[in-house]
């Protein structure tokens, strides 16, 4: 299959630098988008063509387009940060590629080269590179690449044609005002994922499934819904949209991945920052029953949940039916601050890119 190249048609008229200056002072999260968008097709038969990057516009789809109703939908999420030298680069963009063309396997969708994939978020970069927040703060790029099925039509049936596009949006400081603890509820009715199902593909219908988990979470006063596994209701998988790790001392433990567990890149980051920090780093099972336990008797220190969107969140209070503990003292430990420095300073270019995670544009 031959790599699609990407024809450049910028905007005539993208928003000014006053204007865009504007949104950068408080950019929120996935409110205001870039000028420019990435569009690439895939037809059966013909592979991928007409790579585009093309000015940032709604998409006109006929009413019976397949993924308005058969959610035959896949996506990506990754931050370019802005480095020390005035220069751009990405975390670990291979990864989310590989991990796209996983998600792609998992619903029947044709798999997008991991070398288009990075190609496509470094054109949008380089054109968008205004959009970049200064080096400094926590502000980044956030790229949301995804594709969906376009063929018009109500059979069911894998489509045969679809379209990849990446968008892009920048997001300021997770925790503007310092990083606070967030609040769980440990959902045993609703699951998010089961054996066999697409729990380990990033896909849209995924989130759709804990909508109405997260709305209890709300109503419980929590702000994240942590599930357990479909089974046997017991065993912790993770968060919505975030990876969990239990502190122990020195040694951090995350769930072991389990086919319905998506392996998040920061997740696998961390195993690896943390052994570099000296810590010890684990995959393990952990009941509910033992973090409530553990949590009581003192030897869980720390809790956190991590994801690109806020690279790591403290765990603070955690509910569930018939009970509620805090972990620490409602503070944030201080492993997670740590870790959280840690991958922070490399995503920014402050500290040594050791393992070649950094991906330097132009
Ligand atoms: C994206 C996502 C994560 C975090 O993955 P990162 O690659 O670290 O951003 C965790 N869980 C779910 C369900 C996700 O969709």
């Amino acid at each position: 299959m031959t790599t699609p190249t990407i024809e450049l048609k910028p905007s005539a008229s993208p928003l000014s630098d006053a204007e865009r200056a504007a949104i950068l002072a408080n950019p929120g999260f996935g409110r205001h988008f870039t000028d420019h968008m990435v569009v690439i097709k895939w037809t059966e038969g013909r592979g991928w063509h007409d790579g585009q990057l093309v000015p940032y516009a709604p998409l006109s789809l006929d009413p019976a387009t397949m993924v308005l109703h058969y959610a035959q939908e896949i996506f990506e999420g990754l931050k370019a940060y802005r480095q020390p030298d005035g220069t751009v680069a990405t975390f670990r963009p291979e990864k989310n590629a590989q991990r796209f063309q996983a998600s792609a396997r998992r619903l029947g969708m044709p798999e997008l080269p991991v070398e288009t994939f990075i190609e496509a978020c470094d054109a949008l970069v380089k054109q968008d590179e205004a959009w970049v927040p200064a080096h400094g703060g926590e502000e980044s790029l956030y790229l949301r690449p995804f594709m969906i099925a376009t063929e018009v039509g109500l059979g069911v049936k894998p489509a045969n044609e679809y379209l990849f596009l990446v968008i892009a949006s920048p997001a300021g400081a997770y925790f503007p005002g310092g990083v606070k603890p967030v609040s769980i509820w440990v959902s045993e009715d609703h699951v998010r994922a089961v054996p066999g199902g697409m729990g380990d593909a990033k896909t849209g219908g995924n989130y759709a499934a804990s909508l109405l988990a997260q709305a209890e979470a709300a109503e419980q006063g929590c702000a994240q819904v942590c599930y357990l596994d479909a089974v046997e209701r017991k065993w912790v998988e993770e968060l919505g949209g975030m990876n969990l790790y239990f502190v122990y001392g020195n040694k951090i433990v995350t769930p072991t991945l389990t086919g319905s567990i998506l392996e998040g890149v920061t997740r696998d980051s961390l195993l690896q920052v943390a052994r570099d920090l000296g810590y010890e780093a684990e995959e393990g099972r952990v009941s509910v029953d033992q973090w409530q336990t553990d949590s009581a008797n003192g030897t869980l220190t720390e809790v956190f949940a991590c994801g690109t969107a806020a690279v790591i969140t403290p765990v603070g209070t955690v509910k569930r039916t018939g009970a509620e503990w805090t972990q620490g003292a409602g503070e944030p430990g201080e492993v997670t601050v740590k870790l959280r420095q840690a991958l922070l300073d490399i995503q920014r270019g402050t500290a040594e890119d050791q393992h070649g995670w950094m991906h330097k544009l132009g």
